[in-house]
């Protein structure tokens, strides 16, 4: 095997966010009294993403963006509610829905023997260890770090030594980072010194990464891993 210690993104890698945060939005907003969005969904996206910018560059904390996101949508739309409270319904609902995409678990299966995992996240930990709790991640991964619980974030060095000292310090030279985000996953592997892997399904050919690696498909993984 090329890599022997794995360091798996969820969001958007493993986990059909996208899918997830539909359901969860939508019954918040209607719990809500917001019984017709009319954009409230684009503009929680795009206030989604400013956010967690921010959140990598070091300007806000994970769990401060779980209130923030509802007090701008409120103010946006003029929404008569109590952002704490939609904040509570949203967190409950990312927690409670979605599913791992198509052939992760698989993938998960397939490696699991011949690879240490981890898994390093982005995010609420209470979202977070929601749904490793109800997919039964825990099997898979030897460390699991949840930004929004030791308090600092991808691409940050510091939450990347928090993975290798539960991981007992593995070889960084056989050590490779899996995921969906340039500026998170990507950006922390290389600058942490490790080889990087980019799941991008969507992206246009000619777009440049940095990484090491780029997959199109979760079923191209094992052939990286193994150095094929
Ligand atoms: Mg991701």
């Amino acid at each position: 095997m090329r890599y022997t210690t794995l360091i798996f993104d969820l969001d958007h890698t493993l986990f059909d966010f996208d899918a997830s945060v539909d359901a969860a939005f939508a019954a918040t907003l209607s719990h809500a009294g917001v019984d017709q969005p009319n954009g409230h969904r684009e503009a929680f996206a795009a206030i989604n993403l400013g956010l967690w910018k921010q959140v990598e560059r070091g300007e806000l904390t994970p769990d401060q963006v779980g209130t923030l996101r509802f007090e701008h949508l409120i103010h946006r739309f003029g929404i008569d509610a109590d952002p704490h409270a939609m904040a509570a319904d949203y967190i409950a609902g990312l927690g409670a829905g979605g599913d791992l995409y198509p052939g992760a678990r698989d993938l998960l299966d397939e490696l699991l023997p011949d690879a240490t995992l981890a898994l390093l996240s982005n995010g609420i930990g209470e979202v977070a260890r929601a749904k490793i709790t109800r997919l039964d991640l825990d099997r898979y991964f030897d460390a699991i770090v949840v930004s929004g619980e030791v308090g600092v974030a991808k691409p940050h060095g510091a939450i990347f030594d928090i993975v290798f000292e539960r991981l007992g310090h593995p070889d960084k030279a056989t050590t490779l980072m899996i995921g969906d985000s340039l500026t998170s996953d990507i950006r922390g592997g290389i600058d942490y010194g490790i080889d990087t892997c980019w799941y991008a399904p969507g992206a246009p050919a000619d777009a440049s990464s940095g990484a090491t690696y780029r997959v199109a498909r979760l079923e191209e993984i094992p052939a990286v891993v193994a150095g094929r």
